[in-house]
């Protein structure tokens, strides 16, 4: 288990382009200020590479079963006839079933220690929501969490979840916010997004002045608790005496992407194109793909300082979809100039396609992933084809960002009905 996080702030290729507020008097950077946690604040400003991880948080980080399995899925090679040797780094292990949890043991332990007691955030495929509960059952917080409407609709089971963990859920768009109230009215938002799951928790913990506002995704400091999944990976693939020819993930807002390969920069910058790193996303949010390298809001409230990041604009009509996690107009801007500077092959995969990536792996390996994950595992497969064709012994590293427990409507639709 890593002793450290490591902050991939300082070894980027391109420094990172500041946070703006042009409103009037500061207002969003205040507010900012105002309603997060001053540990979290203080992350986001260190300029330091490696930052030691408190030990509470490294005792808690073992306690729901960290370092989690580095395994190489060799009835998946046998299917697909490919030299190429696929590991998958197990996030889906975690007893919520995804990554998310690495950072809201970090963030509740953080409230916890600066006396916080109420905590709000979004969620939007329900991973962070769930992790965010989970968290704070243990630790005693009191938390409330904006769902986007599509996703709490879709996954019943985990909603159930969420509440038997004490956590007060509010579908988003909801009642309890102006802007909620707002949006809700017009009957092409009703599906809600991630965007709007934001502007209403940080409208939400303006108005409740005891309560901190967290988030799971975006910002530096969680990018930087993701760390723990690179760092270990490395040192299980050093174990193995194997070198990674190819790191895959899928790309939301970017944590899972970042904390799995910033801490192969260093080697990239070494290796060149012998090393290559993979985003895939969904086709309905494109943002790699096809979005402006701009300044934009991360919320649709524009409560949200401005970043600058790809984006597809905060307007952007997102379909609905079974790919909660990834559904999202736009992104960190760490990952922003990691793909500027073209350290990223970014690929767009639809949606028939990746669940059937997803049963695929079932039935080679008996493993459910969540959808957001078969993004990742559908690049890898191409790569272990094109490996084949070439002839080449790659060596293909897939972050397994969650399994598919809470999916299996997704799952349903489109492959059994299909
Ligand atoms: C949240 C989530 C993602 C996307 O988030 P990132 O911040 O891009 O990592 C991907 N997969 C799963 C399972 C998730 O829960």
């Amino acid at each position: 288990m890593p002793t450290h996080w490591l902050n991939p702030i300082p070894s980027l290729p391109e420094p990172l382009p500041p946070v703006v507020d042009d409103s009037e008097d500061q207002y969003r950077m205040k507010l900012q200020r105002r309603i997060r946690l001053q540990s979290m604040l203080a992350l986001d400003a260190d300029t330091n590479s490696l930052i030691p991880i408190p030990e509470a948080v490294r005792e808690d980080l073992a306690n729901i079963g960290r370092p989690t399995p580095l395994t190489r899925a060799r009835a998946l090679e046998r299917r697909l006839g490919t030299p190429a040797q696929i590991y998958l780094k197990r996030e889906d292990t975690l007893p919520t079933g995804a990554f998310k949890l690495n950072s809201a043991m970090a963030q509740v332990r953080a409230a916890k220690e600066e006396g916080a007691e109420r905590l709000v955030t979004e969620t939007g495929a329900g991973q962070w929501g769930h992790a965010v509960a989970f968290a704070c059952a243990r630790l005693g917080l009191h938390p409330t969490i904006f769902w986007a409407a599509i996703s709490a609709r879709q996954k019943a089971s985990r909603h159930a979840l969420l509440e038997l963990l004490g956590a007060r859920v509010e579908s988003s768009p909801s009642s309890v916010t102006e802007l909620g109230r707002r949006v809700g009215s017009d009957p092409t938002m009703v599906n809600g997004s991630l965007g709007l799951a934001i502007g209403e928790a940080v409208e939400y913990a303006a108005g409740h002045p005891e309560t901190r506002y967290i988030s799971g995704s975006n910002v530096p400091h969680v990018l930087i608790h993701q760390s723990v999944i690179g760092l270990e990976t490395k040192a299980q693939l050093a174990a193995l005496g194997v070198s990674p020819d190819v790191l895959i993930a899928c790309v939301g807002g970017g944590s899972n992407l970042v904390g799995f390969m910033a801490p192969f920069f260093d080697d990239k910058a070494a290796r060149g194109d012998d090393l290559r790193f993979v985003a895939a996303e969904a086709a309905t949010s494109p943002r790699l793909t096809k979005g402006r390298y701009e300044y934009d809001y991360s919320d649709l409230g524009c409560n949200t300082p401005m970043v600058k990041s790809y984006t597809l604009g905060r307007d952007y009509e997102l379909p609905p979809t079974h790919v909660g996690g990834l559904r999202q107009h736009s992104g960190s801007p760490i990952v922003g100039v990691v793909h500027h500077a073209d350290l990223l092959e970014a690929r767009a995969y639809e949606e028939k396609d990746i669940f059937a990536a997803g049963h695929a792996l079932l039935m080679a390996e008996q493993i459910l992933i969540a959808p957001e994950s078969c993004h990742a595992l559908l690049a890898g497969i191409e790569e272990a084809l094109e490996a084949k064709r070439a002839g080449e012994a790659r060596v293909i590293v897939i972050c397994v960002s969650g399994s598919g427990t809470h999916d299996l409507e997704g799952y349903v639709e489109k492959v059994i009905k299909q």
